[in-house]
C-alpha cells in the first residue's frame, strides 16, 4: 500500500508571510550587514529601517498573492534572490544596472567559469528547493472581491507604518541610503530585479541610436607625412590587471621582468573610467573624459578608431576577449578565439600569445600607416589559472579553480600575480616584434588596462563595484608604453623626458588622445592636454623645428633619445 503524504493547504496570507521571511533571511545576508555597518549611529534607527523593510517586503508579497500569478512570481524572486545572494554574498559584488550589462553581453566561455559546482548547489538549496515547496502547497484563495478587501486591509496598514518607522527617522535613512548607494542594490529581490528592468529600458531606448560622425576634419600631420616608413601603433586594450600588481609600480613580486629590461615607460598613477569592461573599454576610447562620459554618449558617437580611420589610418581590431563593444563596428574586426585548432586554445578561449604570430605576419605585409589594437583576456577571473601557460606558473601554489572560495587569498594572488607575469611577456613581445620590423616600419606600443581587480581585500573578489564606491584595487590601473628607435626619431619623441614624467597622475581619458597624438593626426577633437606624450613630443618633423613645443629636439638632430630605463617607485624589490 503506498502511502500518500497529503499536500499541506495554506492560505496565501501564510504563504506570503513564509516567502517573505524566507527572502529577509536567508537571500539578505549582505544588506543586513552592510545595513549594521552602516546605521551604526544608531540601533534604534537600524531596528527601526530593519521593521520598515520586513513590512515593505511583506506587503509587496501580498501584492502578488492572486491565483494564478502568485506561485510564478514568488518563484521568480526566489530564484532571483538566491542567485544574486550567491554573488553578493561570496563575491562581494553589488548587482546594479551595469553588473546585468556585463552578464548579457558575456560569452559562453567566460560565463563558464561562474557556473561552478558551489554555484549549482547553492541554487539547489536556495533557489530549488523552497521553489518546489511554493509549488507542492496547496493554497487557499478567497473570491476577488473578499481577497480584494483582505489584501487592502493588510497592504494599507503595512504600507502606512512602514512609511511612518521611516519618516519619523527619515533624516538617518535618508542620509545612509544617499551616502551608502550600494545599501539598498543589496537588497534582495528588489536590488537586482529593478537592475534588470533599468538595464532592459536602456537597452530598448538604444536600439535605433544614430552614431554621429566625430572628427570629419581629421588628416595626418607633418611629422607622419615625412617619417619614410609607415607608422604603426598597438594599442593593447588590457583586461583586469591592476596598477598594484605590476613590479614597475614597486609591487614586492618582480611581474614585469621583461617590460622592465626593455626600458618600457610606465605611468605610476592612472585611474580607470570605468570598474568593468563594458563601461571602461567604450570610454576608453570615448572622446568624453570620465566626468562627461555616459554609455548613450558612446554609443552615439564615434571613437577614436572611426577618427583615426577617417584621417587615413588603417585601424583593426583583434580581440581575444568578449567583443570591442561596438567600437570596432565600422573597422576591420577579427577575433582571436575563432582559432580552435591553436594549441593556445582551449574550449573558446585563447592565451594572449595568440595575437603574436598574427602581428608579426601583419608587421611584415603593412604598407600604410596604421594602428592595431589588441583587446586582451589579461588577468580576467575568476579563473586566473587559465590565463597563463605553464612556462609562466611561477608564483606557487596557484590557485587552481574559479571558486575562489576554496582557495586561500595567497593561491588567489599567486595565480593573479601569474597572469600579470604573461601579460608581461606578451607586452614585451609585442615590443619586441614592432622592433624586429624597424628596417620596415617606425612602430610603438602603448598599453592600458580596462579596470582592476579586486583579490579578497575587504571580502571583495573580482571587479565591478560602482565606481563611488569602488576600491583602488578595481580602479588603479597600469599604463605602460614603449617606442621605438624609428618611431622615436620620425615621431619627435624624447623618451628620457617621458620618463622624467611618469608620476604625473593619468587616465583612460588620455588615451583618446594620446593615440591621436602618436599618429601625428590632426582634428578639432584633439585635445594637446590630455595627450599624455605632447610635452616631450616636437610637433615638426626631422629637420623643421620653428615654434617647435620640444626644444631639445632642436639641438638633437639625431633623435632617438636613449632608452631609459622603466620607472620604479621606491620601495620596489624584486623576489
Ligand atoms: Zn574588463
Amino acid at each position: 500500500m503506498v502511502t500518500k503524504i497529503r499536500r499541506p493547504e495554506l492560505g496565501s496570507i501564510t504563504l506570503s508571510a513564509i516567502v517573505s521571511v524566507y527572502l529577509l533571511a536567508i537571500t539578505n545576508n549582505s544588506f543586513w550587514t552592510h545595513a549594521a555597518i552602516y546605521f551604526d549611529h544608531s540601533r534604534l534607527s537600524l531596528l527601526s529601517f530593519g521593521a520598515a523593510m520586513t513590512l515593505a517586503t511583506f506587503a509587496g508579497m501580498m501584492l502578488v498573492s492572486a491565483k494564478y500569478i502568485m506561485k510564478p512570481v514568488l518563484i521568480f524572486l526566489i530564484v532571483a534572490s538566491a542567485a544574486a545572494a550567491y554573488f553578493i554574498d561570496y563575491f562581494g559584488v553589488i548587482i546594479d544596472k551595469d553588473m546585468i550589462g556585463n552578464a548579457a553581453v558575456t560569452t559562453q566561455a567566460e560565463a563558464s567559469h561562474l557556473l561552478t559546482g558551489s554555484l549549482v548547489l547553492h541554487l539547489f538549496l536556495y533557489a530549488v528547493v523552497p521553489s518546489l515547496f511554493v509549488v507542492w502547497v496547496k493554497v487557499r484563495h478567497q473570491r476577488v472581491l473578499p481577497k480584494t478587501a483582505t489584501t487592502l486591509a493588510i497592504v494599507i496598514p503595512c504600507v502606512l507604518v512602514s512609511g511612518g518607522l521611516i519618516y519619523s527617522d527619515f533624516a538617518s535613512v535618508a542620509y545612509v541610503i544617499r551616502e551608502h548607494k550600494d545599501l539598498m542594490k543589496r537588497f534582495n529581490p528588489t536590488g537586482p530585479v529593478s537592475a534588470a528592468l533599468k538595464y532592459a529600458s536602456s537597452t530598448y531606448k538604444e536600439r535605433n541610436i544614430a552614431v554621429q560622425p566625430l572628427g570629419t576634419d581629421a588628416r595626418q600631420g607633418a611629422r607622419v607625412a615625412a617619417a619614410g616608413k609607415p607608422v604603426v601603433v598597438v594599442v593593447v586594450a588590457g583586461e583586469t590587471a591592476r596598477a598594484m600588481n605590476f613590479s614597475l609600480n614597486g609591487y614586492g613580486r618582480e611581474t614585469n621582468p621583461e617590460l622592465k629590461s626593455l626600458g618600457a615607460i610606465n605611468y605610476t598613477d592612472t585611474t580607470s573610467c570605468g570598474t568593468a569592461t563594458a563601461i571602461s573599454l567604450p570610454c576608453m576610447f570615448s572622446v568624453y573624459p570620465r566626468n562627461e562620459y555616459t554609455e548613450w554618449k558612446a554609443r552615439s558617437t564615434e571613437n577614436l578608431v572611426n577618427v583615426l580611420t577617417r584621417a587615413g589610418v588603417s585601424v583593426s581590431w583583434w580581440d581575444n576577449n568578449t567583443g570591442s563593444k561596438g567600437i570596432a563596428d565600422l573597422i576591420s574586426f577579427a577575433s582571436m578565439t575563432n582559432q580552435k585548432n591553436s594549441p593556445l586554445c582551449n574550449n573558446g578561449e585563447c592565451l594572449d600569445e595568440i595575437f603574436l604570430g598574427e602581428l608579426d605576419k601583419k608587421l611584415t605585409a603593412t604598407k600604410s600607416n596604421s594602428v592595431i589594437v589588441l583587446h586582451q583576456l589579461g588577468s580576467h577571473g575568476p579563473s586566473y589559472y587559465l590565463r597563463y601557460p605553464e612556462k609562466f606558473r611561477k608564483f606557487k601554489p596557484d590557485c587552481r579553480t574559479a571558486e575562489l572560495m576554496k582557495c586561500s587569498v595567497e593561491e588567489i594572488t599567486n595565480a593573479y600575480d601569474n597572469s600579470i607575469l604573461y601579460t608581461d611577456h606578451v607586452l614585451a613581445s609585442v615590443s619586441r616584434l614592432l622592433e624586429k620590423h624597424q628596417n620596415d616600419i617606425s612602430g610603438a606600443m602603448i598599453y592600458m588596462s580596462d579596470h582592476g581587480e579586486s583579490l579578497g581585500e575587504n571580502g571583495i573578489y573580482l571587479h565591478g563595484a560602482p565606481y563611488a564606491i569602488a576600491p583602488r584595487e578595481q580602479t588603479q590601473v597600469p599604463f605602460v608604453t614603449w617606442f621605438s628607435k624609428p618611431y622615436q626619431a620620425a615621431m619627435g619623441v624624447d623618451t628620457s623626458c617621458l620618463a622624467k614624467e611618469t608620476d604625473q597622475p593619468k587616465s583612460h581619458d588620455n588615451l583618446f588622445h594620446t593615440v591621436l597624438g602618436m599618429m601625428d593626426v590632426e582634428t578639432k577633437v584633439y585635445n594637446r592636454e590630455l595627450d599624455a606624450f605632447a610635452n616631450c613630443t616636437r610637433q615638426d618633423p626631422p629637420g623643421k623645428s620653428n615654434g617647435s613645443a620640444f626644444q631639445a629636439a632642436d639641438t638633437a638632430k639625431d633623435l632617438p633619445a636613449p632608452i631609459v630605463p622603466a620607472t620604479i617607485m621606491p620601495g620596489a624589490k624584486a623576489l
